[in-house]
């Protein structure tokens, strides 16, 4: 099979797309859909600083090298979520590819700043490490971009993640995600920084072929609590579609963006946001859920160190 573009031997094929291409031509590609990404969905401006948040595996190391070879003003942000093994080998691969590329990274250690780790007060307090994980990311991610003065946050959400929320949604009609699913999620608030998804058209497939062919180290291995996750369950059964209708995942969360987002829109109802009390950072309560955890933890003097073999 030849490259569509410069005709030489194709090293990738896209069945979506019917095309195929070589390394280098595959790179053309694979620029030229996140530049369009960025520019369609008015994500960031040329001199905006963005943070990209990066856990090591091959969508966020895509996406951070990806910036960086665009000249964005891009700065890593990584999180170790003491998650016993697998947060310290993400950790190395990040600050590798800092070290060897000079591009900056913020790294956080959650154990180290705050005196507990997310497995061990999950258990205590008897609630899912991923729900607490959503929750501890999500206000750090905003928290950091917003110290930092930078003007998006940029993750490495893919096709695969993307058309899996929204199956998920649909399953349950989840009325007001589905109003809210978007490749952009403004600011609604001063303190509250624009997230963005710039890979949102390009497929898990086409993120590793794209760290294969740049040479660029990433953790393998999933988070061990990923096991047994629905969206997993949500992806197989989109894969198995694309296998016999290629194209089927794009035009379902494209479709749906374009045709059916709209019917969707009367649910989502804009939120009374307030300054946390604790730490003043936008919640829709007195008190945010991170500052919330972080008392529980301190109530129950929850061990930093997870217990013996439980997070494998
Ligand atoms: Fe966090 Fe791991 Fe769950 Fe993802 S799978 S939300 S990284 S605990
Ligand atoms: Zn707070």
């Amino acid at each position: 099979m030849r490259c569509r573009r410069c005709g030489e031997k194709a090293e990738i094929y896209l069945k979506r797309h019917n095309t195929a291409f070589c390394s280098s031509c595959f790179q053309v590609y694979y620029s030229e859909q996140v530049k369009r990404n960025i520019k369609r969905e008015k994500m960031f401006k040329p001199n905006d600083r963005i943070l990209v948040v990066v856990s090591g595996g091959k969508d966020s190391m895509a996406l951070w090298h990806i910036l960086l070879k665009l000249g964005y003003n891009v700065t890593g942000m990584y999180i170790n979520l003491g998650i016993c093994g697998y947060s310290d080998r993400s950790q190395e691969v990040v600050e590798r590819y800092s070290q060897a590329n000079n591009a900056p990274v913020i790294i956080k250690n959650i154990e180290k700043e705050y005196g507990f780790s997310i497995p061990a007060l999950a258990r205590e307090i008897r609630r899912s490490t991923c729900s607490l994980c959503g929750t501890i990311k999500r206000y750090l991610f905003n928290k950091v971009a917003l110290d930092g003065g930078f003007d998006a946050v940029a993750t490495g959400h893919n096709l695969d993640d993307e058309a899996a929320t929204l199956l998920g949604n649909v399953l349950s009609w989840q009325e007001g995600y589905l109003a809210r699913q978007s490749p952009v999620l403004p600011s609604t608030h001063p303190k509250l920084v624009k997230k963005v998804k710039p890979l949102y058209t390009l497929t898990e497939r086409e993120n590793l072929a794209y760290v294969l062919f740049n040479g660029i180290e990433f953790i393998h291995e999933e988070c061990p609590h990923a096991l047994g996750a629905s969206s997993i369950l949500y992806k197989e059964i989109l894969n198995k579609l694309e296998d016999e209708s290629p194209g089927t995942k794009q035009r379902f969360l494209t479709n749906f963006y374009k045709k059916g987002k709209k019917f969707f829109e009367k649910y989502s109802e804009p939120v009374k946001l307030n300054e946390c009390k604790i730490c003043g950072q936008v919640t829709t309560a007195e008190i945010c859920s991170f500052c919330r955890l972080r008392q529980m933890a301190e109530k129950k003097k929850v061990d930093s160190m997870p217990q013996e073999g439980e997070d494998f």
